[in-house]
């Protein structure tokens, strides 16, 4: 994306949560942006800048990080057949709309999500995109370019499903693909794409999709291969029970100690909810690790269950949050996934157990460490400048003691005021400038009556 102005300026900010190592609440304070990182950050600065913000009544914080996503997803949200559905009825159900997959949709999709993460204050996402009907590679192309043009940081998962049903998996032969069509493919993407550098806008990430959809074949070479190529690793773990029954008839063990025999422990792989976990399961995470995208939303809407995140961060694991897909969540708002990892971990492990500053934590310095990244999720000199700032003079605030937890506790409409991606500008005063939201809605619409409607 085309930069147009150098310097950025936010001027007297009433409070800024750093998110650095000691956890600083600065007040009063000016950010200085230049180019695509932060300058500066001091009170009283003299320096000029092409673009002025005020920061008066606001709070602003690291950009947030998305940890899991399908954006796909965002078009077929409550579907009335599955809205109280368990996770594998509600994949084989959704299977079948989604092997209709139209290079429209993917585009659509893209922009509602990229659009809502951004309007929630998440400036870096991952998504994990798994279905190529007919082998259709190029989808995760548009995805791509489209997440590209619209600004976020972006991860791009090259996902996969290569074990259909007459294999012993879940899904129907149309969505699964073979295992050197996948490989050949993901390494296809690394070269057209991956930037490994600090402030990379594009990351490619191997994903094959669950334990139940891909092979055990697929999951070796690929890690094998990942590593080859210093990227990092995703799939689906320990979500529901079923998928821990499927693993100990067909591999006589947990999902995590499954993983471990296929070599998919460590720091460079990042697996979405790890809900059922043994003690032993979590102790080998943490030994490992392993970093966990939590998604607490999705994991209550499918009736999954509650992840035991104080215990894994405790056992040392790196956790993060994900929205997860829309079709389970069924939305992408990052502050909302926030306040709902607060609230769950407080019913499983006690009220102590999550403040809302660790909440906070684990969406921006735990999706940073998830991903491999030092150069975001804190605001220090030096970093990127992937920064939000929420307005606090909002009835919605009133009242409150402490400004940075209130945005956590408190809340209606869960809406940045402003924010900034890589140094540039992509919401203001609650709008998205880049993106027209009612337009995006009607293209929606005929898309679902064009390419979803007919099959449900
Ligand atoms: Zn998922």
């Amino acid at each position: 994306m085309e930069r147009a102005m150098s310097k950025i300026l936010l001027k007297n900010i009433s409070i800024v949560a750093t998110m650095d190592d000691e956890r600083k609440i600065l007040k009063n304070t000016d950010i200085l942006i230049n180019e695509n990182r932060i300058e500066k950050i001091a009170k009283n600065t003299k320096e000029k800048a092409q673009i002025l913000i005020s920061g008066q009544g606001k709070v602003a914080l690291p950009g947030f990080i998305n940890t899991h996503h399908h954006f796909y997803q965002t078009m077929t949200r409550v579907l009335k057949k599955v809205t109280d559905a368990k996770l594998f009825d509600w994949l084989l159900y959704l299977y079948d709309i989604w092997a209709n997959l139209t290079p429209e949709w993917v585009e659509i999709s893209t922009k509602i999500a990229v659009g809502e993460l951004l309007l929630s204050g998440c400036t870096t996402t991952l998504d994990h995109y798994y279905v190529y009907p007919d082998n259709k590679n190029n989808f995760l192309d548009i995805e791509i370019e489209t997440a590209n043009q619209c600004g976020i940081r972006f991860h791009p998962t090259r996902g996969a499903m290569s074990l259909d049903r007459d294999k012993g998996g879940l899904p129907p032969r149309r969505v699964v693909q073979e295992e050197a069509e996948i490989l050949k493919d993901l390494e296809r993407l690394i070269q057209k794409y991956h930037d490994p550098k600090d402030f990379s806008m594009i990351r490619i990430v191997n994903a094959p999709c669950s334990p139940f959809s891909v092979t055990k074949e697929l999951l070796k070479e690929s890690i094998n291969f990942a590593r080859k190529k210093k990227i990092t690793s995703h799939t689906h773990l320990a979500e529901t029970l079923d998928e821990e029954n499927f693993c100990i008839e067909k591999f006589g063990k947990t999902p995590v100690r499954y993983m471990e025999e296929v070599g998919w422990l460590g720091d460079d792989v990042l697996f979405a909810h790890c809900v059922h976990l043994s003690d032993d399961d979590i102790k080998l995470l943490g030994k490992t690790k392993s970093c966990v995208s939590h998604c607490p939303t999705s994991n209550l809407r499918l009736g999954s269950g509650i992840a035991p995140i104080r215990k894994l961060i405790d056992a040392g694991a790196t956790v993060s949050i994900g929205v997860d897909g829309s079709a389970s969540n069924d939305s992408s708002n990052m502050l909302l996934e926030i306040r709902q990892c607060m609230l769950v971990a407080r019913v499983k492990t006690g009220v102590s157990s999550m403040s809302a500053t660790d909440a906070l934590w684990l969406a921006t310095r735990g999706g940073a460490k998830a991903l491999k990244r030092e150069d975001i999720g804190a605001l220090e000199q030096g970093k990127a400048a992937d920064i939000v700032l929420f307005d606090i003079e909002d009835i919605a605030y009133a009242g409150c003691g402490d400004v940075v937890e209130a945005l956590v506790f408190c809340g209606r409409n869960f809406t940045a005021n402003d924010v900034i991606v890589n140094g540039k500008l992509l919401v203001k005063n609650k709008k998205l400038l880049f993106l027209d939201e009612k337009e995006i809605y009607h293209k929606a619409k005929e898309i679902f009556k064009r390419d979803i409607a007919p099959n449900l």
